[in-house]
């Protein structure tokens, strides 16, 4: 089965429902950055496919051998007699709880925090808006995704089920329509709560709302926020003008900011070991932190010349 008819119905359907029913009705089809997320459609949607499909593969031959030789891997699925439904909810259950926890991460790790930063310089919300991300993300969600689904032997049917219903789901939650599923939403993620997510600011705090499909990882942990009756005032994520304009300028520039930030990392661990303060913490002018007196006759040395490095 071919997901690129999926693909194109759900992009298709989405973009007719936001021009029948938009929520922001002064929202142009064409806003400002549509031809890049084009791009980032194209680059997720179709040319990651094949490479997605190499990684699962080589996840789950991984995963499976992994599990086997923990003792963990059971030799008859505990589901894998159910019917194709009750499969796939089971699944869909256990991937996106996996999907809530490597989002956690997206957002607490440092350099996974670089790359998911391509998707939260995000200031105008609609359904295309859901492919802006760096293609390093596929490789963290895919590959790790992949190990309950080993576990529990997923049928390769139910396995794509999960593949087109995420993908529905992620178009819905970043859609211009005005849905927040009701009572509903304590369990389903919906536009209402994901737009929470984009919040610029600290309202409910930096972190929030990590659903994909269900809702419910969220309440159930306490990193719900939601004021059901308004919108956040701003979207994005606070300095986002450090962020490039463009496709490839996006696509590039994690991957210089990540080695940057592994290197200024092992610096700063390594001037620890050394016990070399005046590197660790160089914002703090050494005067205002040993004062010495001056010698007799000398000049004093201006605070700020000392705290240039
Ligand atoms: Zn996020
Ligand atoms: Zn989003």
């Amino acid at each position: 089965m071919s997901y690129l008819p999926w693909l194109g119905a759900i992009s298709l359907t989405f973009l007719l429902l936001e021009r029948v029913f938009p929520w922001r009705k002064g929202q142009p089809l064409l806003r400002r950055g549509w031809v890049r997320d084009l791009g980032f459609l194209a680059l997720n949607g179709r040319f990651f496919s094949p490479l997605i499909a190499v990684l699962n593969g080589a996840a789950a031959v991984a995963a499976t051998q992994g599990l086997r030789a923990l003792g963990l891997r059971l030799d008859v699925s505990p589901i894998a007699q159910w019917p194709l439904a009750a499969q796939l909810l089971a699944f869909l259950v256990l991937a996106d709880f996996f999907q809530w926890c490597i989002h956690n991460l997206l957002h607490r790790v440092p350099w996974l925090w670089t790359f998911h930063k391509v998707h939260h310089s995000i200031d105008t919300m609609d359904w295309i808006g859901n492919w802006r991300f760096h293609w390093m993300e596929i490789v963290v969600y895919k590959t790790l995704q992949w190990l309950p689904l080993a576990w529990l032997n997923a049928s390769s049917e139910a396995v794509f089920a999960v593949a087109v219903v995420t993908t529905l789901w992620g178009d819905f939650n970043h859609a211009n329509l005005d849905v927040g599923l009701g009572p509903l939403g304590y369990l389903l993620n919906n536009p209402r709560m994901h737009l929470w997510h984009h919040d610029q600011s600290t309202e409910g705090g930096t972190a929030k709302n990590f659903g994909i499909v269900l809702s419910v990882w969220d309440h159930l942990f306490g990193t719900a926020y939601w004021p059901r009756e308004r919108s956040p005032e701003q979207l994005g994520y606070p300095g986002m003008q450090e962020m490039p304009e463009t496709f490839h300028g996006q696509v590039l520039w994690p991957l210089t900011r990540a080695r940057r930030i592994r290197e200024e990392s092992a610096m700063v661990l390594q001037r620890a070991a050394t016990w070399d303060d005046t590197v660790i913490a160089p914002k703090v002018p050494l005067t205002a932190r040993h004062p010495t007196k001056p010698a007799p006759g000398s000049e004093p040395v201006p605070s700020s010349a000392v705290g240039k490095q």
